[in-house]
């Protein structure tokens, strides 16, 4: 059975050609970029090229790029960071809805002694910048906000937030794993300072990321040993994954326009042919600014898991808005600082969709989803109860 992949913000497929710039990177071009000789210095060019390519992306310089492993590395990193430059401060401001790379490590620091503020959001997962001006103070060190949220894809006013914080003397991260590939940034133009990002979310392979660090904040380094990525972390550089990395942020910046549109309407034609087509649906997020490419759907009266196994069967991912924690299916924390009503919750479905999406993959979700809603809400009480409403 062929896989109709709806879960691109879980993980992407590596683009072709991104596989195709790493290739020679393993077995003929291996050398060590830090190395002395030629056979260093030819990937060292490439190691160069790929800095360039991302920063092209982001607009930023390409000494403000330092390669990381993966999002929660840099989300790491660009913490414990602030936290050592400022060692006075103790004060951290963040949201409830944040990815747990950041939100464990916050939440980690208030048993040593850290003042952790987590910023509510509304019901339709946005963010009040009031709340974020009422919180900060001089003992504030960093304010992480997420650019955009994974379940739902509402875009928080990353740069509003970055000036609030500025205004104040704190540092700002943001933790832009979602956003970058997806919507236009512009470092050029932004009071950030620090910004994560990760490769397998936009078609370059696992266990690549990025911190962006703005030339002239002050930085202290996660790894230390030797002096790569300018001594901002140490260890000898993944060469054939950034590689990978600079290609795919090269096709996201000649694409993103044509694929922004492209991919916005295939999601939007889903969404409205679902809630036309499945009673009692519920957008989450769906009255804010969201990401083009994710569509949080909550249906009442089912269970999202017996959704996502029946979905499977037809060859469908997608995945949903609870997390199995001892046992229980818990709605996600991101659901929950939203107030979604439990019965939506529990029901909840994230598609999200990529370049590689066709509008007959879109098709067959919109004809194989409503009859498993309409099973699965025959077999629950509170379901039949409501179909016999009806
Ligand atoms: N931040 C967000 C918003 C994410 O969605 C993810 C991955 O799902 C991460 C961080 C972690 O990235 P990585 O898997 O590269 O560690």
């Amino acid at each position: 059975m062929k896989e109709i992949y709806l879960d691109n913000n879980a993980t992407t497929k590596v683009d072709e050609r991104v596989f195709e710039e790493m290739r020679p990177y393993f077995c003929e071009l291996y050398g060590n970029p830090s190395s002395m000789h030629f056979f260093g210095g030819q990937v060292q060019k490439k190691v160069d090229e790929a800095r360039s390519r991302v920063a092209a992306l982001l607009g930023a310089l390409p000494d403000e790029i330092v390669f990381t492993a993966c999002g929660t590395e840099s989300d790491n990193a660009a913490i414990r960071s602030a936290l050592e430059v400022f060692p006075e401060k103790r004060h951290i401001i963040t949201s409830r809805i944040e990815h747990p790379a950041v939100l464990t490590q916050c939440r980690n620091l208030t048993k040593r002694g850290y003042r952790v503020t987590e910023l509510n959001v509304d019901s339709e997962g946005r963010l009040d910048l009031e709340e974020l001006k009422r919180a900060i103070d001089n003992d504030t060190a960093l304010v992480t906000l997420m650019y955009a949220n994974n379940e739902t894809g509402v875009i928080f006013p990353i740069e509003e937030a970055a000036k609030i914080a500025k205004e104040h003397g704190a540092l700002f991260h943001t933790d832009a794993v979602q956003a970058v590939g997806k919507i236009p940034l512009n470092m050029a133009e932004s009071s950030i300072d620090m910004l994560s990002l990760s490769g397998h979310k936009l078609h370059a392979p696992k266990g690549i990321g990025v911190l962006y660090v703005r030339r002239g904040t002050p930085f202290r380094p996660l790894l230390v040993g030797g002096h790569q990525e300018r001594g901002r972390r140490a260890g000898t550089e993944n060469t054939a994954s950034l590689i990978a990395l600079g290609k795919a942020c090269e096709l996201a910046h000649v694409h993103m326009e044509e694929e922004r549109v492209r991919v916005r309407e295939m999601r939007d034609r889903l969404q409205r042919e679902l809630t036309a087509l499945i009673p009692n649906t519920r957008i989450n997020g769906g009255g804010a600014d969201r990401l083009p490419n994710t569509l949080s759907i909550a249906m009442e009266f089912v269970e999202g898991e017996g959704i996502l196994l029946l979905l499977s069967e037809k060859g469908i991912c997608a995945s949903s808005g609870s997390a199995c924690t001892s046992g229980s299916l818990e709605p996600s924390h991101v659901l929950r600082a939203m107030g979604v009503p439990f019965t939506c919750a529990h029901g909840s479905i994230r598609f999200s969709l990529s370049r590689f999406t066709t509008e007959e993959e879109i098709d067959t979700v919109i004809r194989e989803l409503p009859p498993i809603i309409k099973r699965l809400r025959d077999m629950s009480p509170f379901g039949r109860e409501f179909l016999a409403k009806q």
